[in-house]
């Protein structure tokens, strides 16, 4: 088991937690058409770095989205932000 740092709640079981994606992914827009491919790669596809990550988690009690920074390799967590803290 490991703990997970909330941004908004402090410390928690990692069990409440959603992983939502990697941060920085870019949707494709819908407005145009989008092969098959395309979307499946923006679906399934991850860039699965070695080492430091950034990647966006879900607080499931809270329900808010927000920034954490793992070790991929020692799954360390090296900290957590909202998402509102560096899009500004
Ligand atoms: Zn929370």
């Amino acid at each position: 088991m490991q703990i997970f740092p909330c941004p908004f709640c402090g410390p928690r079981n990692e069990t409440e937690f959603h992983f939502a994606g990697e941060l920085g992914k870019a949707r494709p827009t819908t407005t145009e058409a989008v092969s098959a491919k395309e979307w499946a790669s923006y679906l399934y596809a991850q860039r699965n770095e070695k080492g430091a990550v950034h990647e966006v988690w879900m607080h499931l009690p809270c329900s808010e989205l927000f920034v954490m920074e793992r070790d991929s390799v020692t799954m360390d967590v090296l900290g957590a932000r909202s998402l509102r803290e560096g899009a500004e």
